[in-house]
């Protein structure tokens, strides 16, 4: 049994460390970073909204938004596991809801993999991706991508964050992703490409920090679905249904724009206009509901 726990440790130190590193470093460098700033450093650059609220409160856990119907944290727990079935998500990615009735909070599962997340794995947040109530859970290091798009669209209910893997390529290159059909009518506003290099250099890709998140909300603008160049993608919604459809959709769509480019032996590929996907984007969140019960029937008996 010592060699097992001592090889399942070992794994543990192999493969924790992107996730657990970052947040012991949170913890023992966040008290020092706090001080510069209120010594009157200027940490934060490019916070169009303000210094977050960490810099304003403390650092005493956030309060809650308030009780949440457990039926909500059972949705998410199931969102979570539809992607992960619909081979969205892998062993990586998330997927978190702006809290129901707090919209400076949300809600997202402790650090898991998406396949695995039930109800009681759903913690809250505030928008800097504080816990409020922590409990010595570990969290997604990538939580930023979230609070910072909460805090920047008003409209937004709920963000999947994924690296499926036929969206990567149409980071890397020139050729827009466009809407190939209906059902991806969200995209022919327009599919945005957000690199990190351009604002914070060579780093190892991730939105590890407010300011990264910050900046990723600001190259997703007003639309449903920003790349992410060398890592994959974010899609968001109007619903918990509608992020997790798009998120979907996203992943289809890629693969139809590949097969679509090639068949077109360069020629012009007939996407669908912005004002098609408008009217077809209506549509389909008018009948949200079909796929989601549809993908739910999927999962039961997961868990
Ligand atoms: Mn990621």
């Amino acid at each position: 049994m010592l060699a097992v726990s001592g090889m399942d440790k070992a794994l543990r130190l192999q493969w924790d460390p992107p996730f657990i590193l970052p947040l012991a470093f949170e913890e023992q460098f966040m008290p020092l970073i706090r001080c510069a700033c209120h010594a009157g450093f200027s940490y934060w650059t490019g916070a169009a909204a303000g210094p977050p609220d960490a810099l304003r409160s403390g650092s005493e856990p956030p309060a809650s938004g308030g009780p949440v119907d457990p039926s909500i944290f059972e949705e998410i727990a199931s969102a979570s596991r539809i992607l992960a079935v619909q081979s969205v998500l892998d062993a990586f990615g998330h997927v978190s809801m702006r809290h129901p009735t707090a919209p400076d909070r949300f809600l997202m599962s402790r650090s898991l993999a998406p396949a695995l997340v039930t109800a009681g794995d759903i913690m809250e947040f505030n928008l800097d991706g504080e816990a409020c109530d922590p409990q010595g859970r570990g969290v997604f290091l990538e939580r930023f991508i979230h609070g910072a798009i909460y805090r920047a669209r008003a409209d937004v209910a709920s963000v999947v964050h994924s690296h499926s893997p036929s969206v990567i390529p149409f980071g890397l290159v020139e050729t827009p992703m466009r809407a190939m059909y209906h059902n991806a009518a969200f995209l022919a506003e327009g599919v945005p490409v957000f690199d990190i290099a351009e604002e914070f250099g060579a780093t190892d890709m991730l939105v590890g920090s407010w300011q990264k998140g910050a900046a990723l909300a600001r190259s997703l603008g007003d639309k449903s679905v920003v790349l992410m160049r060398g890592h994959g993608s974010v899609a968001v919604g109007p619903s918990l249904e509608a992020a997790v459809f798009r998120a979907i959709m996203t992943e289809t769509n890629a693969k139809l724009q590949s097969q679509a480019t090639i068949l077109s032996q360069g020629g012009p590929i007939a996407a669908l206009s912005p004002e098609e996907g408008r009217l077809a984007d209506a549509v389909n969140l008018r009948v949200i509901q079909r796929p989601w019960e549809l993908w739910k029937r999927s999962i039961s008996g997961r868990s």
